[in-house]
């Protein structure tokens, strides 16, 4: 009986705590999200794009159903929603995450309970059910866990078209995804690919530089002159917008290894202009180098 009365206490003052916190949140969130548009584009075929705030959503539609890959911020799931039901009245099935970060991800909770299916590659489960590291990110509810993990590659047949979602080497995280619309010939890259700004390797939850360029060299292998990219934020590109990325890459960690081999000081790095004939295109360099540094610090190159 007291057992009972304690655990119930306990129940109404998780219960309490939960909604105080939903709604602290809901409200700071209501400031940063209230005047997000979600922005719908067409790519090819049925496939689709959502632009709002945080990652870019791709979209396949058709009679079978709705695929989602990535779902960015909870408080815009119902703009998302709304956004999809503009494009297509089916039932949305499955949500693939092409990594761990918050704005790809954060609104599992929201479409899990819908009963959405989400797959993701089997370390982004993992690291939801632990919390990020390297932020003050909580561990992810079993409702916003990928039901369906995979270490290697899954396919879904729908819509006529023929999902492929895989694994690449450790880049932007250690559980990247790619996912390849191949009866359309469009690939949604995640973060390993923007056009924003400058690469972040979240060297915290695992991402590599060398991961990152393997990963970019697959999509460029992968893709045709013809492929239409989605980069994890940005607008529609090509391999060679790809390889332009990949190309700058290479070249930047080659100056920072050189200088590390050096024994300079990231402090050293910023000021040594390694990013300096990069910055008009990609902007501020300082989490690249950042992430980079500490990359190829680590592993003695
Ligand atoms: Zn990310």
């Amino acid at each position: 009986m007291n057992q009972n009365v304690l655990s119930q206490l306990g129940f109404i003052s998780l219960v309490v705590f939960s909604v105080f916190q939903f709604e602290s949140a809901a409200g700071q969130q209501q400031r940063n999200f209230d005047d997000i548009e979600i922005v719908p584009h067409r790519v090819a075929g049925n496939i689709y794009y959502l632009e709002g705030s945080g990652g870019n959503i791709g979209l396949s539609i058709g009679e079978d159903g709705v695929i989602m890959i990535d779902d960015q911020f909870a408080q815009l799931t119902e703009k998302i929603v709304s956004a999809i039901r503009e494009l297509s009245g089916q039932e949305i099935r499955f949500l693939i995450n092409t990594h761990i970060h918050g704005d790809h991800t954060g609104g599992n909770e929201n479409f899990g309970a819908m009963g959405v299916m989400i797959l993701a590659q089997d370390r982004v489960r993992l690291r939801l059910s632990e919390g990020l590291r390297g932020g003050q990110a909580a561990p992810y509810p079993e409702v916003a866990l990928p039901v369906l993990t995979y270490s290697d590659a899954v396919t879904l047949n729908i819509n006529g078209e023929e999902v492929h979602a895989f694994s690449v080497p450790p880049a932007h995280t250690d559980g990247d995804s790619f996912v390849h619309f191949r009866t359309s010939d469009v690939l949604h890259l995640g973060d390993v690919f923007r056009t924003t700004g400058f690469p972040f390797i979240d060297v915290s939850n695992g991402g590599t530089v060398q991961g990152t360029l393997e990963a970019l060299e697959i999509a460029i292998r992968l893709a045709g002159p013809s492929t239409t990219i989605i980069p994890g934020h940005g607008g529609l590109s090509t391999r060679d917008d790809v390889t332009e990325f990949r190309d700058m890459i290479l070249t930047v960690t080659e100056r920072v290894s050189r200088l590390i081999s050096q024994n300079r000081t990231l402090d050293q790095v910023f000021s040594a202009g390694v990013t300096a004939d990069f910055e008009n295109k990609w902007g501020n360099p300082e989490r690249f180098l950042t992430g980079l540094y500490q990359d190829l610090a680590s592993s003695g190159n």
